[in-house]
C-alpha cells in the first residue's frame, strides 16, 4: 500500500458523477510484526503482513456481567455446533422442526387476522354503499 503523505483512496461515483477523495496518510510501526502500516485518520489501522487489528472490537469488548459472558459462551457453542453439523453435509435442505412448526402456527395467525381485517374492511364498505345507494333511491322517490 502506497502512503506518500496524501493518497487517493477512495473514487464516489454515486454523487455529482466521479470525485475522488484525497486523504491524508501517515505511517505507524505494527506493534506485533514492526511493518510499516499505513494510518488513516478515519479507518481503522490494520497490518497487512500479520494481521494486527483486523477486528478492534474482539480486542476492546469485555464482557462485564455474568449473563454477557453466558450468552458469549452460549453463542460460541452453538456456533461451532451449527458449523461441525453444516461443515460435512452434502446437501442442506430445510427440515420440519419444533420451532419452525410454531413459527408456521404463529404467522398463519398474524395473517389469518390481517385478512380477516381486511374481510370486515370489504363487508363495511359494501354496506356503507349500499346505504348510500338506498339513501339515494329514497331522495329520489
Ligand atoms: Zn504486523
Amino acid at each position: 500500500m502506497i502512503c506518500s503523505g496524501v493518497d487517493i483512496i477512495c473514487k464516489n461515483r454515486y454523487f455529482s458523477g466521479m470525485t475522488e477523495v484525497k486523504k491524508e496518510c501517515t505511517k505507524k510501526e505494527c506493534p506485533q510484526c514492526g511493518a510499516s502500516v499505513p494510518v488513516y485518520a478515519e479507518y481503522v489501522v490494520w497490518c497487512a503482513q500479520c494481521g494486527w487489528n483486523l477486528n478492534p472490537r474482539q480486542q476492546t469488548q469485555k464482557r462485564h456481567t455474568l449473563l454477557e459472558t453466558f450468552y458469549a459462551s452460549l453463542g460460541q457453542k452453538q456456533s461451532k455446533t451449527l458449523f461441525e453439523e453444516y461443515k460435512n453435509a452434502a446437501i442442506i435442505k430445510p427440515k420440519l422442526s419444533f420451532s419452525r412448526i410454531t413459527a408456521f402456527i404463529l404467522s398463519s395467525g398474524v395473517h389469518g387476522i390481517t385478512l380477516g381485517l381486511f374481510g370486515l374492511g370489504i363487508f363495511l364498505i359494501g354496506l356503507w354503499v349500499n346505504f348510500l345507494i338506498i339513501a339515494i333511491i329514497m331522495n329520489l322517490i
